[in-house]
């Protein structure tokens, strides 16, 4: 029985009122409404117990008009059919909005991998991949880390497919171990693209960043590697949390220090030189730029009235549900959101594909540095859009995304 999730509502009804806003042709907003594909397997494995245990996965293709599917594998109990063609529908706008040449797609199985053996996870991914073997492969659908799936499980998939196949077949998945093909700089892509987002923030609402202060909810991949970035940089930082709690020092925080607390006590709260603060706390602060990099549905209806900052950068998915939204944009508070915000990560799963197709890597200096132009240009272009049709960011990000898919199913014609 599927658990009820509104995420694919929302999502569709994002497509609705932006295909009512650019008079979308009917046929071609129909097309967008559905996933291209929805595949549900059933998975057993053999448990440490001797038991087999039968999980539940889902691999969903939303769109491949404009390439390749592109697209996270989740592993979580909360994972339903609802929330990945949600999720999946989301990367066909976010492929589009930084131009790179791939469709939508997004997996998951159903579990808690806390409650599983290393083992068991191997048996669970390697019977999933061979469940959609034949929906995935370099040039068909290419899948990558997401919620609690790391570089160790895109291994283990890559190899799977390539016994299947009989031949090693890298560009089959991204967020590799560079040991087997992944790109140098991945691990801090998202994060970098969340830096020079606030850079082209800054540059086009004309404030200088440095004199402003920071606050960031989440310290994991995202979260800390954004706090160094930063830093490093000279930006102020002056709140940080994790799911355990929030510190705040207006002098500012030394991420290095953060982090090391971080490794010794377990989170960011054993960091000695500044005072405790709540999640709560960290989003309603007095600060000038709120950067939520942890998980969904953090700014709700029910402190979004409460929030004091200027501008929120978007580095976590959906962080800010609908209703949040809405109050505020009443207050007349900035939003970059999601799908333009953290799109670095995906930019550099591209260019991760592409070195494996061509068999040629590049230094990490080239990767860390080719998505600063894709990301100021994707910028760049949500911001004329919203300027000309004077709507929020949020709903520039899905206009320039929707045109450019919209545009690429006009144009290749319905098949047959
Ligand atoms: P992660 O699991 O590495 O880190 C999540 C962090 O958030 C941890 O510090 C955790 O303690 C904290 N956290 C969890 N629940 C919380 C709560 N209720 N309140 C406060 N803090 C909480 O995840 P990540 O890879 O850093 O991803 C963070 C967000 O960024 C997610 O929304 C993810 O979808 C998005 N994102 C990640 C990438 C990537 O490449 N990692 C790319 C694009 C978007």
């Amino acid at each position: 029985m599927e658990k009820k999730s509104n995420l694919w509502e929302m999502t569709l009804s994002q497509l609705d009122e932006v295909a009512e806003e650019i008079n979308l042709d009917e046929n071609i907003h129909q097309i967008l409404r559905h996933p291209k594909r929805c595949l549900t397997v059933s998975i057993p494995v053999q448990m440490d117990s001797e038991k087999i245990e039968v999980f539940t996965g889902f691999r969903v293709q939303h769109n491949v008009t404009r390439g390749p599917a592109k697209g996270g594998i989740r592993y979580h109990p909360d994972v339903t059919l609802e929330k990945i063609k949600a999720l999946a529908m989301l990367m066909t706008w976010k492929c589009a909005v930084v131009g790179i040449p791939y469709g939508g797609a997004k997996g998951g199985i159903i579990c808690d991998p806390k409650k599983l053996s290393l083992k068991e996870i191997e048996k669970l991914t390697r019977r999933y991949v061979s469940e959609i073997i034949s929906f995935i492969g370099p040039e068909k659908d290419i899948p990558a880390p997401d919620v609690n799936t790391n570089p160790q499980v895109m291994a283990w998939i890559m190899d799977t497919y390539s016994m299947d196949v009989g031949y090693s077949v890298s560009g089959v998945v991204t967020g590799k171990p560079i040991s087997i093909g992944g790109s140098l700089g991945r691990d801090a892509a998202a994060a970098r693209g969340v830096m020079f987002t606030l850079m082209n923030t800054a540059k086009k609402f004309k404030f200088d960043p440095f004199e402003k202060t920071i606050a960031i909810q989440g310290y994991g991949n995202v979260g800390e590697n954004l706090a160094h970035l930063l830093s490093r940089q000279g930006y102020k930082i002056i709140a940080i949390s994790d799911v355990a709690g929030g510190i705040y020092n207006p002098k500012g925080l030394n991420p290095v220090q953060v982090s090391l607390a971080l490794k010794d006590s377990g989170s960011v709260i054993g960091y000695k030189d500044g005072q405790r603060i709540t999640n709560q706390e960290l989003l309603t602060m007095d600060c000038d730029i709120l950067i939520p990099a942890a998980v969904e549905n953090q700014i709700t209806e029910k402190n979004a009235g409460e929030i004091k900052t200027k501008l929120i950068v978007e580095a976590a998915n959906g962080p800010t549900t609908p209703k949040a939204d809405q109050i505020i944009k009443e207050r007349g508070i900035s939003i970059i959101p999601d799908i333009l915000a953290n799109a670095g990560g995906v930019t550099v799963s591209y260019f991760e594909w592409v070195q494996g197709l061509q068999a040629s890597f590049w230094t990490e200096r080239e990767v860390n540095l080719k998505p600063r132009d894709i990301m100021q240009k994707a910028f760049d272009n949500v911001y004329r859009v919203s300027e000309k049709r004077k709507v929020t960011m949020r709903k520039a990000v899905y206009i320039l995304a929707i045109e450019r898919v919209a545009e690429a199913t006009r144009i290749r014609g319905l098949y047959p």
